[in-house]
Formats: structure tokens, C-alpha cells, sequence
């Protein structure tokens, strides 16, 4: 995995060293293929009786891409169950690799697909013994894979760091990051980025379209004891900063790279000069030309954005 990549991004926050990780250039696309090879490692320590038994997953798209590629090496059947927030490519990507693909159409009680997914799995496990759900939203072998990995590479990657910007959809990547850091770099202002609709910290629930962060139901792994700070991004300006990116410095990053630069943007202004600062982009934008780059796509939604 290509752990050592950074961009600079300096203009986010005049007088500060801005860097950006670029995790899309992992195998897989994404930030999640750490924690797919994670998850199907802690299962096969767990003794299950390969190759009898089949796994399977809920996801938003990154981590059933990453499982798919680590199933089909490995031999083992998947079930991925994910939601119409899923692309369509992102839903073909996991099909080509060889799992199987079910998209959960009911909404839960908090507007989002999560609580539906995971009735779902609970009832094909009910069903079948041989089922092993690799349950990310609770699995620590995630979280440790970004704490071993992700965080121990922006801390030797980079040196003195005074803020860190990290997503959260599961949390795995941001509670991993974050044991490193305040572990090997005490002083790092450790910023969680969410999107506005997400329960992951208490919000209000809301519609959201984007998949990759937020959560329609807390998740088990999160913690906040190492979280200085939450802020909570709209869709809207996510695509916004996303759209600019593209255009203006041939930056073509996912939606959720987009709200993370959102909050880095939006606290420029309170971070000193001379800082040190490090965003987490989880992957690139090519996976989402038919939604967060299509015109259309975005004017249904959020009309005042495009012409941006
Ligand atoms: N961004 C994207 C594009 C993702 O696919 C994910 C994984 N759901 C995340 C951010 C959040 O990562 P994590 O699940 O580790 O919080």
C-alpha cells in the first residue's frame, strides 16, 4: 500500500503547510482496502472454517470494492449489502470482482439505508450458519489497521503536525489515526470532519446523497476521548469544493476529500501562521463522474451549485 503520497494544498490556509494524503492511490481506490485486508485477516485468526464459510459486509462502496478484490484473491464467496447512495459503478466494480451485490432500497428511521442494511444481514444470518458478517462499524481490527498504518505514516511522513482533518463514516479511519497521534504526537489538533444529516456525533438526522461519511446509527468503534473537535460539513458545499477543485487546480478528489477540505477551509482563519496541517483524502473522483461531476445529477439536488 502507498502509504508515503502527499500533496500540497498550501492556499487552504495562507501562511500554513497544508498536506493531503492521497489514500486513492491504494489498490482498490480507497482508504478502505487497509481496512478490508484487516477485517478478512482478523477472521481467518478467528478460526472460521475456510473455505465453507461466506462473509459478509455492509457498505457505502469503498470497502465492498476493497472486499471484493481481497475475497476473490483469497477464494472466498462475499455478499456485499449496500444502498442506492452506492454508484452505479462502484455496485459493478464490486459485481466484476465476484461478489455477490444486494442494494437495500428501504430508508430507516433516520432517513439513511444503515439500520436497513443491517437488519438485513441480520436476518441472512439468522437464515445460514455458515454466514460471518465482518461488521466494520464495530470491528477493531480497523481502527488498529489505521493506527498501525495510516497514522504511523502521517506522523513519520510528515514530522511536526499541529492540526489533523479526518472524516468519519465508520469512524475506523479517524479512531485509528487518532490513537497514533496522540500517542507519538501529543500536540496535534485532531479535527473529525462529519457531513450535516450524520448521528454520528449526536446531530440531528438528515437526508444525505453522498456516500462515504456520516451514519444513520452511531457506531460501536467510535470514541471521542482523542477528538478535539467536531465539524459538520453540508453536501452542498462538499460538491461545491469539490467542483472547484477540479476546475481550478486539476484536483479530481472524492466527495468526502471535498468536506474534509471544507473544514480545513472554514477553520483557516482561526489556525495560526506557520501551522502544520494534514487532511485525509479517503479517495479520488473518478468514481463519482456520473454524480458529484454530472451537472444534472447535482442541479436535482442542490440546485445554487452548479454554475460553480
Ligand atoms: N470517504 C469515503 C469515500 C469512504 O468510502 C469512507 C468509508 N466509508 C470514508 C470516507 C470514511 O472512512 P471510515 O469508514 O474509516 O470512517
Amino acid at each position: 500500500m502507498l502509504d508515503d503520497l502527499f500533496i500540497r494544498l498550501d492556499q487552504l490556509v495562507p501562511g500554513s503547510s497544508v498536506f493531503l494524503k492521497l489514500e486513492g492511490l491504494n489498490p482498490a481506490g480507497s482508504v478502505k482496502l487497509k481496512t478490508a485486508v484487516a477485517l478478512v485477516t482478523a477472521a481467518e485468526e478467528s478460526g472460521l472454517r475456510f473455505p465453507r464459510t461466506h462473509l459478509i459486509e455492509s457498505t457505502s462502496g469503498n470497502l465492498g470494492v476493497a472486499l471484493a478484490m481481497v475475497c476473490a484473491a483469497k477464494g472466498y464467496p462475499l455478499t456485499l449489502v449496500t444502498d442506492p447512495n452506492a454508484t452505479v459503478r462502484t455496485r459493478r466494480l464490486m459485481a466484476v470482482l465476484g461478489a455477490e451485490v444486494v442494494v437495500i432500497e428501504t430508508r430507516d428511521a433516520h432517513g439513511g439505508f444503515l439500520q436497513s442494511r443491517i437488519d438485513y444481514i441480520g436476518e441472512r444470518l439468522r437464515a445460514d450458519p455458515d454466514l460471518h458478517w465482518l461488521n466494520q462499524y464495530a470491528n477493531p481490527a480497523g481502527p488498529q489497521a489505521h493506527r498501525d498504518r495510516t497514522g504511523r505514516a502521517v506522523v513519520e511522513g510528515i514530522g511536526r503536525l499541529d492540526y489533523a482533518f479526518i472524516g468519519a463514516g465508520t469512524t475506523g479511519t479517524l479512531m485509528g489515526c487518532a490513537e497514533y497521534l496522540r500517542r507519538h504526537s501529543p500536540a496535534t489538533r485532531i479535527v473529525a470532519v462529519d457531513a450535516v444529516g450524520s448521528v454520528t456525533f449526536g446531530g440531528p438526522a438528515a437526508r444525505r446523497h453522498l456516500p462515504g461519511l456520516g451514519t444513520s446509527r452511531r457506531p460501536e468503534i467510535l470514541d471521542t476521548k482523542n477528538i478535539d473537535e467536531v465539524v459538520l460539513i453540508s453536501e452542498a458545499d462538499s460538491v461545491e469544493m469539490c467542483r472547484t477543485l477540479a476546475r481550478e487546480r486539476g484536483l479530481l478528489l472524492g466527495g468526502s476529500t471535498g468536506t474534509v477540505l471544507c473544514a480545513v477551509q472554514d477553520a483557516a482563519k482561526k489556525i495560526p501562521e506557520g501551522s502544520v496541517v494534514v487532511a485525509i483524502s479517503p479517495d479520488f473522483g473518478d468514481r463519482y463522474l456520473e454524480t458529484i461531476y454530472d451537472d444534472a445529477w447535482v442541479a436535482d439536488r442542490w440546485p445554487d451549485v452548479v454554475g460553480h
